[in-house]
């Protein structure tokens, strides 16, 4: 059952980063995880701070760098199909279009998107797990199918996220906004790398952010010439399911030699993942069969699988080698 709380509809930024400040407030932007996660009582906020009506978040523009801004409630849908980001940027789109289904799509928010919680079933089932403050991980001796074959431990989740695979894959930039003391309204600047926390720095968080701050654009770079890009989902259902692998490419070729490679796997580790040693495995060649399943092989060299996720490696191996020949 929901508890009680109060509700702000926060008509401006520092509104939003004030109310914030009160115990116990979480942010609101479409609602689509949030309110799962009330409902489910993986939270139980005193207060939900609505930043729904702050349309400087809103929207896609040119930046003067050549690259562009997508606000934070850019919804998942505008993203999928706008068609600067589809020119320019074929991986992020992709990634978007793989989202849940269009409902969700239409509702969810890029910014809600690279800040959802995790999908563990213990942690969203009745399980006081360790994410949630308790002692056990409850995945190590359970069902473990769906979890972590990278950088697992003490806890095991997966990065939910499409669209943040892409965005690490893409280099991009997250603006942050919050109150003086930790960064000045304006916003601070870190890299989509630099936001996530593993569980072995934190296992209570999946990020930066402190619940005063608030994500209020992406900063993509601009491409440089002959930079290909895709991302290739496989997941259980062609209907609309979360990724159990996923394979984000962003390449650049010098005639058909790859000069610079990033390779990010989404649905195997507790954030985007980048495979560098098949990056490296790639700089200089030009991909054939031969080359593309060397750079799946070494997708997979440092996975640690349990029990009962074995199957991933094979699910990253073969969508690393086809999404590159693909790309070739
Ligand atoms: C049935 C179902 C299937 C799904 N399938 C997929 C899938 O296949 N792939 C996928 O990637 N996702 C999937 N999702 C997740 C969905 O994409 C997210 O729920 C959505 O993107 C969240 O966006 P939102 O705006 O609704 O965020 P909210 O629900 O409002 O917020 C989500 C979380 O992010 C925080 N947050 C939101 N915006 C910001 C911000 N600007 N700054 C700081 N914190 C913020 C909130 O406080 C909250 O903790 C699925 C969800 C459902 C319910
Ligand atoms: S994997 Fe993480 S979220 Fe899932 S049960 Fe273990 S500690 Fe909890």
């Amino acid at each position: 059952m929901m508890n009680n709380f109060a509700y702000t509809k926060a008509g401006s930024m520092a509104e939003a980063i004030k109310a914030l400040n009160t115990k116990g407030a979480c942010l609101h932007a479409g609602g689509t995880d949030l309110l799962g996660c009330i409902r489910d009582g993986i939270l139980a906020p005193s207060r939900v701070v609505s930043i729904a009506g702050l349309k400087e978040l809103k929207g896609i523009s040119a930046r003067p760098d050549g690259g562009l801004r997508i606000g934070a409630l850019t919804t998942i849908a505008e993203v999928a199909s706008s068609a600067p980001i589809r020119d320019k940027y074929a991986v992020l789109t992709q990634a978007a279009a793989d989202v849940a289904s269009p409902q969700l799509r239409n509702q969810g928010t890029i910014g809600g998107n690279i800040c959802q919680r995790p999908r563990c079933w213990y942690y969203r089932g009745d399980f006081p797990c360790a994410r949630k403050g308790g002692d056990l991980c409850y995945a190590v001796e359970g069902e473990n199918q769906y979890h972590a074959i990278f950088g697992g431990g003490p806890c095991f989740f997966v990065h939910p996220s499409d669209t943040a695979v892409a965005l690490v894959a893409l280099q991009a930039q997250l603006a942050i906004a919050g109150p003086a003391a930790t960064g000045p309204a304006a916003g601070k600047i870190v890299k989509i790398e630099e936001f996530f926390v593993g569980p072995d720095k934190n296992i209570l968080k999946e990020n930066i952010l402190a619940t005063n701050e608030i994500v209020t654009e992406i900063r993509l770079p601009p491409p440089a010439a002959g930079v290909r890009s895709s991302y290739r989902k496989v997941r259980a259902r062609q209907a609309w399911d979360f990724a159990l692998a996923s394979v984000a490419l962003v390449l650049q070729f010098e005639n058909q030699t790859v000069s610079r490679a990033r390779i990010v796997l989404g649905g195997t580790g507790p954030f985007p993942w980048r495979a560098v040693a098949a990056e490296k495995a790639l700089i200089g060649k030009r991909i054939d069969a031969t080359v593309a399943a060397a750079a799946g092989t070494a997708a997979i060299e440092d996975a640690s699988p349990m029990r009962d996720n074995g199957h991933k490696l094979q699910m990253v191996q073969g969508a690393v080698e086809e999404s590159l020949l693909a790309l070739a």
